[in-house]
């Protein structure tokens, strides 16, 4: 079975499941409401979107036991920020749009990540989360500031599928303004292959241990 089959598995299954409960639990979750919290006030901008496509990543995956692939069925959650866990906090919120500049709802957003220490859960739980974008195509990621590894820059790896479309596998970047654990980003973002300009988060000030950022994908719908 492929990743995209996969994911398009999972996404239906969710898709129909979460359906099914919103139905019983009269909208018990948080869809749709992405209007709560510091991260939503950037995805409430008017969406920059010219229509190109996000790229695909050019880097490498996940280190080993990880894989090419993210394993199917993390946790659906916004917030992989888990209690007393170190490191600077990260808002991201934004829109997943179609070619059109038309917003995706009910996309499928699987992000998952380094830690403080620039290292990955081998189980894949931890700072792993996938989502699904509201009727507006938006969506929240509350998260950490990952460390780099290696010599990678740090990034977000991230899977975003639009409900039965093709599987973008790609990574997000941070600019240079980034301060976090001593790390020299434009340094790093400078020699990395992997490092692509139009994946890197539009990051707002930092205020005291957090950054909000914003990041607008578009997407393939079929
Ligand atoms: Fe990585």
């Amino acid at each position: 079975m492929t990743a995209e089959s996969m994911l398009t598995g999972r996404a239906s299954l969710i898709t129909g499941l979460s359906a099914a409960l919103l139905g019983l639990a009269g909208v018990a979750c948080n869809h749709g409401r992405l209007s709560s919290g510091t991260a939503v006030a950037s995805s409430e901008q008017a969406s920059i979107c010219t229509g190109e496509k996000t790229p695909p990543d050019r880097g490498p995956p996940p280190p080993r036991p990880t894989g090419r692939y993210f394993r199917p069925g993390s946790a659906q959650r916004r917030n992989i920020r888990e209690p007393g866990m170190p490191g600077v906090w990260l808002n991201l919120s934004g829109r997943v749009n179609d070619e059109d500049c038309k917003p995706v709802a009910r996309a499928l957003l699987d992000f998952f990540q380094a830690d403080s220490h620039g290292k990955y859960d081998r189980r894949e739980l931890r700072l792993h989360g996938h989502q699904f974008t509201d009727g507006q195509g938006r969506y929240v990621l509350r998260t950490i500031v990952p460390l780099n590894y290696l010599n990678r820059p740090p990034h977000i790896h991230v899977k975003v599928q639009a409900p039965d479309g093709p599987v973008l596998g790609t990574q997000l970047f941070f600019p240079a303004t980034l301060r976090a654990y001593g790390m020299r980003v434009g340094r790093l973002n400078a020699h990395a292959r992997s490092f692509n300009p139009a994946l890197a988060v539009h990051l707002g000030p930092r205020r005291g241990n957090r950054y909000s950022a914003r990041f607008d994908f578009v997407i393939a719908v079929a």
